[in-house]
């Protein structure tokens, strides 16, 4: 099995080949949605008294 395949397929749902758009994820879905997993480790990581600083902007990738 040649690696060229699997580095194809988007990193988040490692099934969808990748979209030049959206690299190195399949879709704007994908991205958007690897982007907050890591904004979430981040803070559980972090842990910094980051005061109550709540992102208000809303997440519009939840409806389907
Ligand atoms: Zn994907």
């Amino acid at each position: 099995m040649p690696d060229e395949l699997a580095a194809r397929v988007c990193v988040f749902c490692r099934r969808q080949p990748v979209d030049d758009a959206w690299r190195p994820f399949c879709s704007e879905r994908c991205k958007l949605q690897d982007l907050a997993r890591w904004a979430d480790g981040k803070y559980r990581v972090a842990g910094e008294p980051r005061d109550q600083h709540e992102p208000e902007d809303g997440d519009p990738a939840e409806g389907d």
